[in-house]
């Protein structure tokens, strides 16, 4: 079997996983979405995993409770780590909500690929953004645990990065996780 430093030299890149923790609507995905294309243009091939759409397909049997929560990190962890391995740039755009699912992401992925990247804006920014309505859905009952309403998000003890959305640019917050991947890969 082909190995992963083979791999990395016919793309003549190294895989490494972005991983995006933070908030419903804190701007995850937008800033993947960005942060892909920013990649793609410069000739570096990436994969976008994103919650919702991994928990439409690949994890469609799992809900929200603690042992479902963690068995979709496992899941999405295992997916990015086959990427990796083929030398990708795995940008994970997940709400990831307790060290303790980091911690599960960081050690299946491994530590020395795992870039944890803390998309913070405050209950207040998100809960008015309400990009999907969500939120008033929790407010209203209509979501049960719903992270931030009826389900703790704990802030990430140490990440790598932290892009504060409400302070910055789209365009700020990409260049700092370009810049990061420039000097760390
Ligand atoms: P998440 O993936 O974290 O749930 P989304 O990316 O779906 O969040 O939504 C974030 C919302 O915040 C989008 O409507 C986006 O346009 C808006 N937004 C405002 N400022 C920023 C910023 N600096 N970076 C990223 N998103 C931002």
């Amino acid at each position: 079997m082909l190995n992963r430093i083979e791999k990395e030299k016919l793309l003549g890149q190294k895989g490494l996983v972005i991983w995006m923790t933070g908030l419903s609507g804190a701007g995850k995905t937008t800033i993947g979405v960005a942060l892909e294309n920013h990649l793609h243009n410069d000739g570096v091939l990436t994969q976008l995993l994103d919650g919702d759409i991994i928990r439409e397909g690949l994890n469609n049997n799992l809900g929200f409770s603690d042992d479902d929560r963690k068995e979709n990190i496992r899941r999405i962890a295992e997916t990015a780590k086959l990427f990796v391995n083929c030398g990708i740039i795995t940008i994970c755009c997940f709400v990831s909500p307790t060290n303790e699912i980091r911690n599960i992401a960081k050690k299946i992925i491994g530590e020395k690929d795992f870039i944890e990247v803390y998309i913070n804006a405050s209950l207040e920014t998100c809960e008015k953004r309400d990009v999907k309505g969500l939120y008033a859905k929790a407010r209203r009952g209509e979501i049960k645990d719903f992270t931030g309403i009826g389900s703790p998000y704990e802030i990430p003890l140490n990440p790598h990065l932290e892009i504060k959305t409400n302070e910055v640019t789209l365009e700020e917050g990409v260049k700092k996780i370009i810049d990061y991947i420039s000097k760390h890969n």
